[in-house]
């Protein structure tokens, strides 16, 4: 069996193994070292050298997009998001259900964003811009030095859901002034589901401190902060995935460090990409993450193909929700999966694709 899912993904055997060994009690200082030195390593990774800024919960990514919706955006704040899709969609739902004022930039499938987009939005006191930077749903990673020059020459805040770019594309929020950071356990830190994780900029911290209080209490950021400067959570963390966290970063140290694990997620990408190619399938041509690729079909079903891989062969790959339903497969290249793993993949790809066809073909016959 085989993840090339985009989260959870396939897991490393190590972080299999953490969940046989002991682990102690949270409520003590022992536990408290690793969540700090995990943290600590985390930010660096993050780009952020701010202390104490990245704080986590027991919770998946839309928690804390939620959560940041509620902590972060004032009632004079004017929001701008970027909706490129399923999860896009998904911040104007938030901001929308906490009765936030924002506009958004809908874009159309296989639309790029470009610097045509963000005119209408110049000088029009707009506060703060929210962004997936990868928007899972169609593979379309946004141009992330577009998206801070605009927000520093509109002197915006920069809200980031980096949850599925993070650890598979090059990320920095100090490079790019970014002021908040989502990411998540079971993506580009190939976890198990379950923790998710915000960083903050010296500013944002500043801003939340004289925020009233957020209309969840469990999910009151200042309560976490407070709390996260002795190493510890309000309530119970997500102890097991810390351990996996602590033996992933050991990992990613020993493979030689963030440029080496971003090298070889890119690799993998560039392999199955124009390996896709030779075979004759389609990919969009908007710029994309290395997390995942998608493929887009218009001559068989998209979601039948996935199905019969599932089921034949065991090998899962995701589909893709809403109107691109029939059309679009995704692969994802983070996880434990090698370039011999990539080869199986297309070969079995090749055959569902074919078997899908010739059950179209005898349907109309
Ligand atoms: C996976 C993902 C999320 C989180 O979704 P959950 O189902 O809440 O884990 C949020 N944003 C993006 C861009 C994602 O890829």
């Amino acid at each position: 069996m085989k993840l090339f899912t985009i989260g959870p993904v396939e897991l490393y055997q190590s972080t299999k193994e953490v969940r046989m060994h002991d682990f102690v009690y949270f409520r003590t200082d022992e536990f408290s070292e690793i969540v700090k030195d995990c943290l600590s390593k985390l930010s660096n990774l993050l780009g952020n050298n701010e202390p104490n800024s990245l704080i986590y919960f027991a919770a998946s990514g839309t928690a804390v997009m939620e959560a940041t919706v509620e902590n972060c955006v004032s009632d004079s704040d004017k929001v701008l998001v970027i909706n490129g899709g399923t999860f896009g969609h998904r911040f104007c739902e938030l901001l929308e259900y906490h009765n936030k004022n924002y506009s958004s930039i809908d874009l159309k499938w296989n639309e790029t964003l470009t610097q045509k987009h963000l005119e209408p939005f110049e000088n029009k006191g707009y506060t703060m811009l929210f962004v997936n930077l990868h928007e899972t749903q169609t593979g379309q990673l946004y141009d992330i030095k577009m998206l801070s020059d605009f927000c520093k020459r509109n002197n915006m805040m920069l809200v980031v859901d980096a949850i599925s770019t993070f650890l598979a594309d090059e990320y920095d929020m100090k490079k790019w002034g970014i002021d908040l950071t989502i990411i998540s356990s079971q993506k580009g830190l190939c976890l198990s589901p379950g923790m998710s994780f915000v960083s903050f900029s010296k500013r944002m911290l500043e801003k939340i401190e004289n925020m009233p209080l957020p209309a969840s209490k469990y999910f009151d950021f200042k309560d976490y902060l407070k709390n996260i400067t002795r190493g510890q959570t309000p309530y119970t963390p997500p102890v097991l995935v810390m351990y996996e966290l602590k033996d992933m970063l050991k990992l990613i140290e020993k493979e030689g460090g963030l440029n080496a694990r971003l090298d070889f997620v890119k690799e993998k990408a560039e392999y199955f990409r124009k390996r896709a190619k030779e075979l004759g399938l389609t990919i969009p041509n908007y710029p994309l993450s290395y997390a995942l690729t998608p493929l887009y079909f218009d001559d068989v079903n998209a979601y039948e193909v996935i199905q019969l891989l599932k089921n034949k062969y065991r090998i899962f790959v995701n589909p893709c929700g809403g109107d691109l339903a029939n059309n679009l497969l995704r692969v994802t290249h983070i996880g434990n999966t090698t370039i011999d793993d990539i080869d199986d993949l297309l070969d079995k790809l090749v055959l569902c694709i074919y078997e899908v066809k010739n059950k179209e073909l005898t349907n109309v016959k």
